[in-house]
């Protein structure tokens, strides 16, 4: 066996050291459940209002209690928690949301829109005080804060009442992988089959079946089985399919889901997250995909909110790619897509792991690159299946760069080693 070195014993024993400081954080501010914390995002490029409608402790607290700090700097927006006595950060996320895609239509160029988001946190003892932050990207993507309050405790709704009389029933579950490992140290996928009715059972459970083989179908997802536990939640609609589309005769579309979300035809989406969390309240819950059913190409994905698949020829690769944006936080690789333009500035380095402006490369797969492979790379046969900077990102063909020639978050094919590493990497931060 080979002797450590003195460094490699360092690192080793932060290793051991990390969670169990973490760990003690956790016991000191938490509570063994969640708080659920309804808001509202208003406003219109540059201006955003933050508001507390509702707040309510949940049963679970599903995400990891060592990883309370979130380092990955991911997502449009970041939550942070904070014990107001000593000013010391006790929690953040990183998440995106439909209002920040909503910022690029044309409608928010006239208008303010206003939506419902909701944050998942752990509920802080009854001794600790806390404030919530909110924090937007500035115009170089740096987080700033926007607003700060004091967590009024008396405001919470308990769980006891909670679930008694808003929710009597726990929904029924249907687990389709299981996993070993305890709560925190796993990935809750939450599967939420949206339009179909009673009528509409035996569909219903295929297709809940054949989407959680979808999700393993590919690298690295295939070995990281043991890490994510798939549950489908049993619920029915009160009318067959999904509204939004062209000549649909659906009136009230089942919580909300529609194609054409912001007249983008193949764009699936609520904004009715409050009714969609109503869903999940009494379920461990770090991701959610909302099944479909309709036969019609389409599908959506944002990060650390939800994703959403049509059931159909294609399903396996869509769900793929758009649980990929929705849980690992993953960039679109393609170039070709007008109707998302706008999201984009050419002024700052993207957040996305997959996505570089070369503004600061530094952040990204550069380590993952041969030392001789040119910056930009030519998309040649000769770099073909080699991590580079290839021209051509996010829905932009000049200016943004993604690591490979092809991939699943470009034309569906399999995942690049840089998307494959941060999948990795973000399974890992549920599971330690
Ligand atoms: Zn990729």
């Amino acid at each position: 066996m080979k002797k450590m070195t003195i460094r490699q014993c360092i690192a080793a024993a932060i290793i051991l050291i990390v969670p169990m400081v973490c760990s003690a954080q956790w016991d000191k501010y938490f509570e063994n459940r969640g708080l659920r914390i309804d808001y509202t995002h208003s406003g219109r490029q540059g201006v955003d209002y933050f508001t507390i409608e509702a707040m309510k402790e949940i049963p679970f607290y599903s995400a990891s209690r060592t990883n309370l700090i979130d380092f990955t700097d991911n997502g449009a927006y970041l939550i942070s928690l904070y014990d107001k006595s000593t000013g010391e950060l006790i929690f953040s996320k990183g998440v995106s949301s439909l209002f920040n895609e909503w910022l690029s239509t044309e409608q928010a160029s006239k208008m303010c829109g206003s939506f419902e988001e909701v944050a998942i946190v752990p509920c802080p003892k009854a001794e600790v005080e806390v404030e919530i932050a909110f924090s937007v990207r500035d115009s170089a993507n740096r987080f700033k804060e926007v607003v700060r309050y004091a967590i009024d405790k008396s405001e919470i709704r308990s769980v006891e009442v909670f679930t008694k009389k808003a929710n009597p029933m726990r929904p029924k579950l249907i687990t389709l992988n299981r996993t070993d490992r305890e709560i925190n140290q796993r990935v809750d996928l939450v599967l939420i089959p949206v339009g179909y009715t009673v009528q509409d059972k035996e569909k219903m459970m295929q297709d809940l079946n054949d989407m959680a083989s979808y999700m393993f179908s590919e690298e690295p997802y295939k070995s990281l089985r043991d890490c994510i536990e798939i549950t489908a939640v049993e619920r029915y609609a009160s009318e067959s399919g999904i509204g939004g589309l062209k000549d649909s005769k659906i009136k009230n579309s089942d919580l909300g889901v529609e194609y054409n979300t912001f007249s983008s035809p193949r764009y699936i989406m609520t904004r009715n997250l409050w009714d969609l969390y109503d869903v999940v309240d009494q379920v461990p819950c770090d991701a959610m995909i909302l099944v479909c059913n309709s036969d019609t190409y389409g599908g959506g994905g944002i990060y650390n909110y939800y994703a959403t698949c049509y059931m159909g020829a294609k399903s396996k690769e869509v769900i793929v790619h758009e649980f990929s944006h929705s849980f690992a936080g993953l960039g679109d690789e393609y170039s070709d897509n007008d109707s998302d333009a706008g999201l984009t500035s050419l002024k700052a380095e993207p957040y996305e792991n997959n996505i570089t402006t070369l503004i600061d490369f530094s952040k990204k797969w550069g380590d993952m690159m041969d030392k001789d492979t040119p910056v930009p790379t030519p998309a040649t046969k000769q770099y073909e299946n080699k991590v580079g900077v290839f021209e051509g990102a996010s829905y932009q063909s000049k200016g943004f760069y993604r690591p490979y020639q092809h991939c699943m978050m470009r034309d569906l094919t399999p995942f690049c080693p840089v998307c494959t590493k941060s999948i990795k990497d973000m399974v890992n931060l549920y599971c330690r």
